[in-house]
């Protein structure tokens, strides 16, 4: 079973995680972290990412056509949006140039002013479908009185949420935000939402389990290299997590994702091909292969 040509294939590909920095945003994080220029940044990012990064265009209609492309190029037939931080260019243009490509999302830091107005706005101007938080980045704890009206506006509003709990690429992370059982209540009081953790919780895939025994509405987002798994304290493949998940509540609760943010690498066909090969590895039927690469997410578009 592991000879691409004889593997199963999904009928569609949904990717769950894709990151669109602008320029625009670029310039936003320069003047935050107190860089001096976006080239400087794009250094950062090369050096953290072990990558290149290249600075995007400056016009954003061209850095978009661009992902389209790659997306073509890869059969992908839809993306998640991940904008930049309390931003919704990325979120415009895609809605007005490819509304059947994207699906609308934001990534919004909660603490900065003006957030919960720009979510709103948001959903009535783009229908965006969800947003992305990070507590260990932004120095909250998923369960703060202060989120409440954006978990109340995304259950009202069928919003998934998108938590990157766990260790992190930012440097100043603070790790006390970082445990996907702060999410515990908040899963447990907004049954309407559905909480996606990226990259398997990175490294809090015992957490992440134990979510998942006590409520249904906790999905595994499968994207990024997770490179976690080289930091925990005892040996586990990318085949045992996927085991592991499957075993226990099926193979409805993985949502495929690449984490894809950068070119030139542009789409992460290494991570789908990884990710594929375990499927097959694991004798998957090409139901539940489609399952794990889109009709899950799409289930939750509805
Ligand atoms: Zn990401």
């Amino acid at each position: 079973m592991s000879r691409f040509d004889q593997w199963l294939v999904p009928k569609k590909i949904y990717d769950a995680h894709l990151h669109i920095f602008t320029y625009k945003g670029m310039e936003k994080r320069v003047k935050q972290a107190g860089m001096n220029s976006v080239e400087e940044m794009a250094e950062l990012f090369s050096k953290r990412t072990n990558n290149k990064f290249e600075i995007p265009p400056k016009d954003t209609n061209e850095l978009l056509k661009r992902w389209v492309g790659e997306m073509n190029a890869n059969n992908v037939e839809k993306a998640l949006i991940l904008p930049d931080w309390n931003s919704t260019e990325i979120v415009e243009l895609a809605s007005k140039d490819y509304p059947d490509r994207f699906i609308p999302y934001l990534m919004i830091n909660p603490m900065e002013e003006g957030a919960y107005e720009l979510m709103v706005d948001a959903f009535s101007k783009w229908n965006i479908r969800g947003i992305k938080l990070y507590p260990p980045l932004h120095y909250y704890h998923a369960y703060d009185k202060r989120l409440t009206p954006f978990y109340e506006f995304c259950a009202d509003n069928q919003l998934l949420i998108t938590y990157h709990m766990g260790i992190s690429i930012g440097q100043s992370a603070d790790l006390r935000f970082m445990n996907p059982s702060d999410v515990s209540p908040i899963a447990r009081d907004y049954q309407k939402i559905k909480f996606l953790f990226a990259h398997f919780a990175t490294g809090y895939l015992r957490e992440l389990l134990f979510l998942m025994y006590h409520l249904d509405n906790v999905y595994a987002e499968s994207s990024s290299s997770n490179k976690w798994m080289e930091y925990l304290p005892y040996k586990i493949t990318l085949k045992e997590v996927f085991e592991k998940i499957i075993s226990l509540k099926g193979t409805g609760k993985i949502i495929f994702g690449t984490d894809s943010t950068m070119f030139p690498r542009g789409w992460r066909t290494a991570i789908y091909q990884r990710q594929l090969n375990v499927c097959n590895e694991l004798e998957l039927s090409q139901e539940d292969i489609d399952k794990i690469f889109y009709k899950n997410l799409k289930t939750l578009l509805v």
